[in-house]
């Protein structure tokens, strides 16, 4: 395992961990967290929102929302530490607000921290404050993220078709209630640049163990990175995000205007070109086709709302898929996993499964300790295992289009 520290002076310092397990990256979170102890509130009973990115109900090892081996490692190591009013907040992007899927639930974030006494709140759902960005956009930001004394900001690192890069900066887009995220879209780059400088997180942990590369961030490929990294300043953060895994900031918009807004110093971009190693040179998004980026046009937003109930039908969205216009298709029906078995006949011993096991089951328990305090019903267990040794107990529903997808490209990651 290796630990690397950055100092970049005024810009801030950056830790980069490397881990897998459960047991890895919880160490490694506590090590950081203790690096950075002096930006922690002094009071134990300071209110800390965590702001993960829960962009869809793709799963962690899929490489789109944020691992919950790392939401539940920060949580461990926060209340350790005597912090006790905790609270994890986001909201998912405007088509999964829109149908009303519960990606909570779906990603099983409903199910693990209510095991540490902390709340749940969907900011889709929060009342927001408006606020003046770019190009005439105002939208509302959730209050409690507004009225947040400590906020930490636990992202992912994806390939995004229009952003180049999702990391720190671009999770922000995740404050903007509902479908007030579409005002983001009058012009993304300067957009993420400016809600970035109306509200700042406090500390941000980079969930860098399973990212996506190609077409992010709901088409692309997931790559297993195996790394964590923890700041304090979202530019910075996303300068040394796009370093690790050799992103070009020319490909980054708002990575790009915040150096001509002088948010970046040249002097942290040549720093960082100087230390930061590069773990993996990821396939960046291709290029959007015309009519993706005309269906983000608001001149054309009444022809969208007209044929919106068009594009609800599944073979419609199939072929708006297939033309490049939309990334993400979605499944209203929620699955009604109740369980998984463990089929001893099967398994081979690999121990693949335990090592991204949120709840710190050990193979020889997986599938077998099956009670609701041992499991989360996550599946990530399901996911990683190659020899079809762990048996669901119902239906996967709107997981089977995932899993034909991405089943067999998460099973070599975690091998
Ligand atoms: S045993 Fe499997 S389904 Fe249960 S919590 Fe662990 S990884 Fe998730
Ligand atoms: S991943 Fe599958 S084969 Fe490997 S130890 Fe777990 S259940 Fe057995």
């Amino acid at each position: 395992m290796s630990r690397h520290s950055f100092d970049f002076g005024p810009a801030g310092q950056v830790r980069v961990m490397s881990a897998w397990t459960p047991a890895q990256v919880k160490t490694e979170v506590e090590w950081a967290l203790e690096r950075f102890a002096e930006v922690l509130p002094e009071d134990l009973g300071t209110g800390i929102l965590i702001k993960p990115n829960m962009n869809n109900d793709l799963a962690a090892l899929i490489g789109n929302s944020t691992d919950l081996r790392v939401l539940c490692s920060l949580i461990e190591a926060l209340k350790n530490r005597g912090y006790h009013r905790i609270q994890v907040a986001d909201g998912s992007n405007v088509g999964v607000h829109r149908r009303g899927i519960n990606t909570f639930a779906r990603l099983r974030i409903d199910k693990l921290v209510p095991r540490y006494g902390v709340s749940i709140l969907d900011l889709n759902q929060d009342g927001g404050v408006p606020v003046p960005l770019q190009a005439g956009a105002r939208p509302k930001i959730a209050r409690a993220i507004m009225d947040a004394e400590f906020l930490i900001s636990v992202p992912k690192i994806k390939t995004h078709a229009e952003a180049g890069l999702s990391c720190a900066l671009k999770n922000w887009v995740g404050i903007c209630t509902g479908q007030d995220k579409r005002e983001m879209h009058r012009d993304l780059g300067r957009n993420i640049m400016a809600i970035n400088e109306v509200v700042k997180p406090d500390l941000i942990l980079v969930d860098g163990l399973v990212g996506m590369e190609g077409n992010g961030p709901g088409d692309g490929e997931p790559f297993r990175l195996g790394h964590l990294m923890m700041s304090t300043e979202a530019f910075t953060n996303d300068v040394v995000a796009c370093r690790l895994v050799g992103m070009p900031i020319e490909r980054v918009p708002y990575l790009e205007h915040a150096i001509h807004a002088g948010l970046v110093s040249q002097e942290l971009l040549e720093q960082s070109a100087a230390q930061v190693p590069m773990l993996r040179q990821i396939k960046h998004a291709p290029q959007r086709s015309r009519l993706a980026e005309l269906s983000e046009a608001r001149s054309l937003n009444w022809l969208k709302l007209a044929v919106r109930p068009l594009v609800d039908d599944p073979r419609v969205s199939q072929l708006a898929y297939k033309a490049g216009i939309i990334q993400d298709r979605y499944s209203l029906q929620d699955d009604s996993i109740t369980g998984l078995r463990l089929r001893k006949d099967k398994c081979d011993d690999c121990g693949a499964c335990a090592e991204v096991c949120p709840t710190h089951l050990s193979a020889e328990e997986i599938g077998v300790k099956t009670e609701p305090e041992d499991c989360i019903q996550c599946l990530y267990c399901w996911w990683a295992c190659p020899q079809e040794a762990l048996e669901l107990e119902g239906q996967l529903h709107f997981m089977e289009a995932h899993a034909a997808r991405y089943k067999e490209q998460v099973e070599a990651l975690c091998s």
